[in-house]
């Protein structure tokens, strides 16, 4: 049992000052108010929902600024320098950065990563040797697969020039989530929503009608601000996305274009925000946490009773965040890596930089 701690619980973060976590077999039994002196002490934390980056390439991480004022098609278009510089890797090299990424993620307070891993088979092995022995969940949704391929990854993450990809019945999809870039130009999500993706990935230039079948149909958005703006392709409509009941995440897609740093994404967003339509700082957290897991299936992000335990640790007396007037944006607004202390995985403290 966890004591004395601070913590965000529930769908809307409400901030319990001092309470307890059970935790059993990885997930939380209970959740309880007020002091109890039995228990590991955590009265220096604020324990909230571990985030979940919910669009990477942890593939591009060997390449860090290699497509820096590039647009998006010069960059990791179908004839993009994405695919020669892959040409041109040692394995070695590509496996340690991509090792380095999941470190860094798990460091930052991120327990699951969703990857779009190119390169079929292969593409997916690689991933899973370089995260071998880090404690991060990982979604991976691969392409260029046979069906009988489909068993080693999670579903599949397609460009729009891949779709003839998807099995053709609802039945060839199992349990498999159907992810697809579209909306870094014009006219691609229209062409995505016709094939009934569980999650589209951008959606940054769309059209009323684009929002209410995605809303309709009840897919799934993530949005990657950071990235979006970095290619030169716009910023992702959130506001109009969560008026219409969208169910949205957040990404810091390729490793080359942006920090996979979940705080960085979200202040981006949080402050791009007040150019435009205001989005409320509890609405990004959410983002980064319950609604990503529910668009790829995860029984995390958020502490409630019969959730995983995938929680992160928070030093409530870090110089950079105490005195705050409002927790939930300064969270976003102000966390660095160094600020999560602990990180746990299952119920399983994973990460720990005070040892108890
Ligand atoms: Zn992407």
């Amino acid at each position: 049992m966890i004591v004395n701690c601070s913590f965000l619980v529930r769908e809307n973060f409400e901030f319990i000052e001092e309470g307890h976590l059970i935790i059993e077999n990885g997930v939380i039994a209970d959740i309880g108010d007020g002091f109890l002196s039995e228990g590991i002490n955590a009265e220096e934390y604020i324990v909230m929902p571990g985030l979940i980056n919910a669009h990477t390439h942890i593939g591009d991480s060997f390449a860090k600024e290699a497509s820096l004022g590039l647009n998006a098609s010069e960059a990791v278009g179908k004839n993009g320098i994405k695919w020669g510089l892959y040409k041109g890797v040692n394995e070695q090299v590509l496996l340690n950065s991509m090792r380095d990424s999941a470190r860094y993620m798990l460091n930052s307070g991120i327990t699951t990563f969703a990857d779009f891993r190119e390169f079929g088979v292969d593409g997916i092995n690689q991933l899973k040797i370089a995260i071998d022995g880090v404690p991060i969940k990982a979604i991976i949704l691969g392409r260029d697969l046979d069906t009988v391929d489909m068993d080693i990854c999670d579903g599949l993450g397609l460009n729009l020039y891949q779709l003839d990809q998807i099995p053709g019945d609802f039945k060839g999809r199992g349990n498999k989530i159907i992810a697809i870039h579209a909306g870094e130009a014009e006219g691609e999500v229209k062409i995505a929503l016709k094939h009934n993706p569980d999650i589209i990935v951008h959606f940054t230039n769309c059209t009323e009608e684009d929002i209410k079948i995605a809303a309709d149909k009840g897919i799934s958005v993530i949005v990657c601000p950071r990235s979006n703006v970095s290619l030169g392709v716009g910023f992702p409509p959130v506001k109009k996305l969560l008026g219409k009941g969208v169910n949205l995440a957040i990404g810091t897609d390729n490793v080359m274009i942006n920090s996979p740093d979940m705080f960085r994404e979200m202040e981006f967003l949080l402050k791009f925000s007040f150019l435009g339509d205001e989005i409320e700082a509890k609405e990004i957290l959410k983002m980064a946490t319950i609604n990503a897991a529910k668009a790829l299936r995860l029984n995390s992000g958020i502490i409630e009773r019969d959730k995983a335990a995938d929680l992160i640790f928070i030093d409530k007396n870090a110089s950079n965040l105490r005195y705050n007037k409002n927790l939930i944006a300064t969270i976003i607004n102000r966390c660095q890596p160094e600020n999560i202390r602990k990180v746990m995985v299952d119920g399983k403290f994973v990460m720990d930089k005070d040892i108890w």
